[in-house]
């Protein structure tokens, strides 16, 4: 006899480690009809973003398309941003319309945190996205095609705040892309 159930409509948001793998754990549980909502329609591998960053990778060596992971699969992407919740009423709003649910997973990750001095990001690129990484890539670019040795060594001038993992790799992929591939170019 078919099981006659209705499915309950499962919403997580944020495409990252955490709602990947919640997606792709129950991608089979029939008792689920699962959206994903990601304000970028691929996922990607932080560890990496320095390779990114310094140019040893490409971004689509670190990222997946979701409409490519979740190909012949019962889980629909919707790529928004989820502005507020309606938890009376069950509901999403989006920057691209609303959507109902009625179980909600929010894996929506964390921001970049200036302790109060929002400024900086004015001058400085954070290392957490993507679009972050192609960032400082496109300064070195600038860089290279800059002759003016003054303004080539400023963009080339980098100051690391953070001594993580992220701001420790970023720095020994710098130290190594200048000692192997640009010293005609940085340094003179
Ligand atoms: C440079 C770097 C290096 C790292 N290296 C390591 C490492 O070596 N080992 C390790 O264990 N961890 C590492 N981390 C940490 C790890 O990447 C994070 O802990 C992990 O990505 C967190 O996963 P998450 O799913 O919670 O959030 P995220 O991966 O940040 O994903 C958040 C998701 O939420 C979505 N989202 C956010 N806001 C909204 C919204 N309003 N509406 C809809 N969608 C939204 C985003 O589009 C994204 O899909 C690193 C992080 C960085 C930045």
């Amino acid at each position: 006899m078919k099981n006659c159930t209705p499915q309950k409509h499962l919403v997580i948001v944020g495409g990252g480690f955490a709602g990947l793998n919640l997606a792709q754990h129950l991608i089979n549980d029939k008792k689920f009809r699962i959206t994903l909502i990601a304000t970028n329609n691929y996922n990607y591998f932080p560890p990496l973003l320095y390779q990114v960053a310094t140019s040893f990778l490409d971004p689509s060596s670190i990222s997946a398309p979701f409409r490519k992971l979740f190909r012949r699969s019962r889980v629909h992407f919707r790529y928004a941003e989820v502005m507020s919740v309606d938890t009376d009423l069950h509901l999403l709003y989006l920057n691209n319309g609303l959507i109902n649910y009625d179980f909600l997973v929010f894996a929506a990750g964390s921001k970049v945190n200036f302790y109060g001095n929002e400024h900086f990001l004015d001058h400085a690129v954070p290392m957490k996205t993507i679009d972050d990484a192609l960032r400082m890539r496109n300064i070195m670019e600038k860089a290279v095609i800059n002759t003016d040795p003054a303004e080539r060594r400023k963009l080339l001038t980098t100051v690391i705040a953070g001594g993580g993992p992220t701001g420790v790799e970023v720095a020994g992929m710098l130290a190594e892309m200048r000692n192997t591939f640009c010293r005609g170019i940085i340094l003179n």
